[in-house]
């Protein structure tokens, strides 16, 4: 297998959680909707999951739901908008495509919307402030960026909407997509009050196609398609039961060591840091960073130093993210982060996990090393 640094885009299943997958796979074959004894079964199933999950990330479970992944926790929340009468929404300039790509169908529908520049890499509580109106519905910033790692400062935000609150009668919906958060970096939605988050189980050794949507008030969110009525409401469509007992699994393996596997990692990123630097290149990350992602300027288009690295057996991303599909996406990032285009022209985003090893970095560094001199 070629040496992969591309773990912000996806990661390998861990053999716990396809363990677990295969486990309710073979033994819950019920819909958990069905009154019969495999149907409660599985619905038994679904609940001790979820108990299990949310207790793990300190939430209740009443405020978990299952989605297919973090575009469609997205998607959820920025689609029941449609149903209210438009209002302002407030996003960063920095969101994934997943929400970005909201703004335009927002504003055909009446709603105004404003994005957060991020200079530096971080959304100030002061820009937040200056765009904040009587008809502000939502503010969405996304926790940990995925381009460059930058962890937003979230909770100063919170606190300005809450702020702002006072002055006025309407709740202020406070989302934070937190796919590159949950276990990567020191991170508890309950001490960040926020209302809403999103997360996919493929970035933690999960598998894909399953993801979480947090609601800390469940109530009051109506969702534009609850079809079969699933998920008490809120999200239609039979459950993926052996993915949510994987997911299960690979939370319980990340998050009681989390804060031992950001050290080490960490200490790996710090010497890969180095290194680069040595080599001249220049770091994109900001200092207040996930431990788990490096962008940093190639001497060459991102395109092409990804591809020369690739052909030498090392998997990273051209800093444009997660996705071939959305190119430019990472760029666009970097410049509303203040890079110089030259600069953000070359980026490469390198990611790890808690399997990577100091022999595997080092290895990669030699690499880096050989293709930036042309070998
Ligand atoms: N948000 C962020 C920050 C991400 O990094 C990603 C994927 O890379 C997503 C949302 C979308 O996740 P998924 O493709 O699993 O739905």
């Amino acid at each position: 297998m070629d040496l992969y640094f591309d773990n912000a885009a996806t990661t390998r299943l861990s053999e716990k959680a396809l363990a677990a997958y295969i486990d309710t796979a073979e033994n819950c074959p019920g819909n958990p909707s069905s009154v019969h004894r495999e149907g409660i079964k599985a619905r038994r199933k679904l609940d001790e999951e979820r108990e299990r999950t949310a207790s793990l990330m300190g939430i209740d479970p009443s405020s978990l739901f299952y989605t297919s992944g973090a575009t469609e926790s997205i998607a959820a929340v920025f689609s029941s908008l449609l149903l209210t009468t438009p209002g302002k929404v407030i996003i960063s300039k920095i969101e994934h495509e997943a929400a970005a790509s909201w703004l335009p169908v927002l504003r055909q529908h009446g709603w105004k919307t404003a994005e957060l520049g991020a200079r530096g890499g971080f959304v100030t509580p002061e820009a937040l402030k200056a765009e904040l109106t009587p008809d502000t519905k939502l503010v969405a910033v996304m926790a940990v960026n995925n381009v460059t790692g930058a962890i937003q400062p979230i909770e100063e935000l919170v606190k300005t909407v809450r702020e702002y609150e006072k002055t006025g009668k309407r709740h202020i919906f406070f989302f934070s997509d937190s796919v590159q958060a949950l276990g990567k970096t020191e991170y508890n939605i309950e001490a960040l009050g926020i209302d809403g988050a999103s997360f996919s189980g493929h970035k933690i050794n999960g598998p894909r196609g399953i993801g979480m949507l947090y609601l800390r008030n469940p109530s009051s969110f109506r969702p534009l398609a609850p079809a079969g009525g699933q998920e008490r409401g809120k999200r239609g469509g039979t459950e993926n039961l052996p993915a949510v007992s994987a997911l299960r699994a690979a939370v319980e393996e990340w998050l009681p060591d989390a804060e031992e596997n950001r050290k080490r990692i960490a200490t790996i990123r710090e010497k890969v840091v180095s290194a680069l630097c040595d080599m001249g290149m220049k770091i994109l990350s900001p200092e207040k960073c996930s431990p788990y992602i490096i962008s940093f300027s190639s001497p060459l288009p991102s395109e092409v130093f990804t591809r020369m690295l690739s052909d030498k057996g090392v998997c990273v991303s051209s800093g444009s993210a997660c996705s071939n599909n959305a190119k430019g996406e990472g760029e666009k990032i970097l410049t509303a982060m203040g890079i110089k285009p030259r600069d953000a022209a070359g980026a490469i985003r390198i990611s790890f996990c808690n399997d990577t090893t100091e022999e595997e970095a080092g290895r990669l560094v030699g690499i880096i090393r050989e293709a930036a001199d042309g070998r």
